[in-house]
């Protein structure tokens, strides 16, 4: 049931877990969506998945400065905590956990939190501890909101996978569910980061999803050679003079593994940056396709 009235702002962590032990000892289902705010409608999508899964949901809103390397853009990260609650409220949202830096970051802290091997390529490799960044937080997200479900976006696919990777390994006993990636109307994944894109950059960045799209054309007419498929991909995407791509990769769904076949389930996936600004995207190729 979604609930109409106002989210509860908790900026304590353990405030967060007296709410969420007391809601499960009434019943409830909780899920907790992860984000760092600035929130679109990708964003709210993963609400509606966590209300199909729970009957309680916490968005988490934190600009997590740990998954920032120190030339990334922490600083100029759009931030608007007031506009985030009032978007939730209207998909029903029970409680925004929203807590400062010191408050998820105790002084004197020092664990951390790493998954191997799912992390070393993709964005693992152009943003050096990025994952480490990613899976303590989470790890310190779901210790505080103890939610039977979380849901994570594909948009970020390796993310998705590395986190449903340490909650198996380090038996959080939480269901980790992937949203759809939600799109502007003419394909360009939502993203907080396109606000910083230029209108030059803006109507470039289609050639994302447009290859991605011209990629899957080529699977299903047969084409099985993954170099092949990433040349062509990256063709498409060097036709934009903005365009500086980071990775184009064709890799395994589940291990991240590069495939040098096409073989489901494989996940292309590529990072290209306008501007300065580095957009991500990508696509399942699954049993239908392939
Ligand atoms: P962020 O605020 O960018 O850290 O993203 C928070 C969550 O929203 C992550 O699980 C993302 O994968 C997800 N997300 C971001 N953009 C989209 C999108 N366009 N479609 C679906 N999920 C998204």
């Amino acid at each position: 049931m979604l609930n109409p009235t106002e989210p509860l702002v908790i900026k304590s962590v353990a405030e967060l877990s007296r709410w969420s032990d007391e809601a499960r000892s009434l019943g409830r289902r909780v899920a907790l969506v992860p984000t760092m705010g600035a929130l679109h409608e990708g964003h709210l999508s993963l609400v509606r998945v966590g209300y199909r899964h729970a009957n309680r949901v916490i968005v988490s809103i934190f600009v997590n400065p740990t998954q920032f390397g120190p030339a990334e853009d922490f600083a100029r990260y759009p931030r608007d905590l007031s506009k985030d609650v009032e978007l939730l409220r209207k998909v029903g949202t029970e409680v925004v956990f929203a807590p400062t830096v010191e408050e998820m970051y105790p002084a004197g802290d020092s664990t951390w939190v790493d998954v191997e091997r799912l992390t070393g390529n993709l964005c693992g490799r152009s943003r050096p501890g990025h994952f480490r960044g990613v899976t303590t937080v989470v790890a310190r997200l779901f210790n505080a909101a103890r939610p039977h479900v979380a849901v994570f976006g594909e948009k970020d696919y390796q993310q998705l996978a590395v986190v449903r990777r340490m909650a198996r390994d380090l038996a959080f006993g939480i269901e980790v569910i992937g949203g759809s990636i939600v799109r502007e109307p003419d394909g360009l994944a939502m993203s907080s980061r396109n606000a910083f894109l230029s209108p030059r950059a803006r109507a470039q960045a289609t050639a994302l999803h447009a290859a991605l799209h011209e990629a899957r054309s080529l699977v299903r007419g047969g084409m099985r050679d993954a170099a092949a498929l990433c040349a062509a991909a990256r063709q498409r995407i060097e036709k934009e003079p903005l365009a500086e791509i980071d990775y184009v990769e064709l890799v395994d769904a589940e291990t991240l593994e590069p495939q040098r076949e096409v073989r489901a389930p494989a996940v292309l996936a590529l990072a290209v940056r306008f501007e300065g600004t580095r957009l991500i995207d990508n696509t399942l190729l699954s049993g239908e396709t392939v």
